[in-house]
């Protein structure tokens, strides 16, 4: 592993919650300014097919989570962008509705769920 992996691994393992790939690239070049994007993105992509992280597509673009940390499903506000989130647990009747239709199983934890906060609901009325 070089040098420059490493310092992103590094930069991965420190990070709570979502890792954003161009907040990570911000803060690593912030420590070493020679490391390009793309030395960034290839990394991230490797730790995912080791299974160390997990992508999640928000309405920001595309995160990483710590895999062990990716197991609930996203809320986004489409107006104001705050996220939420919904655990499993939560999911689990939304889930069997969709499998009730043709035995389809949805990954609820891949993309979010976009929609309205409560906060911009009650703005809009
Ligand atoms: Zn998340
Ligand atoms: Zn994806
Ligand atoms: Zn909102």
């Amino acid at each position: 592993m070089t040098p420059q992996r490493r310092a992103i691994v590094a930069e991965v393992m420190r990070t709570q919650g979502h890792i954003s790939p161009t907040a990570l690239a911000r803060r690593v070049q912030g420590d070493m300014p020679g490391v390009n994007a793309s030395t960034i993105y290839r990394t991230l992509a490797l730790l995912e097919e080791v299974g160390v992280l997990a992508h999640a597509h928000l309405e920001s673009g595309a995160e990483y989570h710590k895999a062990e940390e990716a197991g609930h499903v996203h809320l986004t506000c489409s107006n104001c962008g705050a996220e939420d989130d919904l655990s499993i647990e939560e999911a689990k009747a939304l889930v069997r509705v969709i499998e009730r239709h043709h035995g389809f199983q949805p990954d609820l934890t891949h993309f979010a769920i976009s929609g309205l906060c409560s906060d911009c609901l009650a703005a809009a009325s």
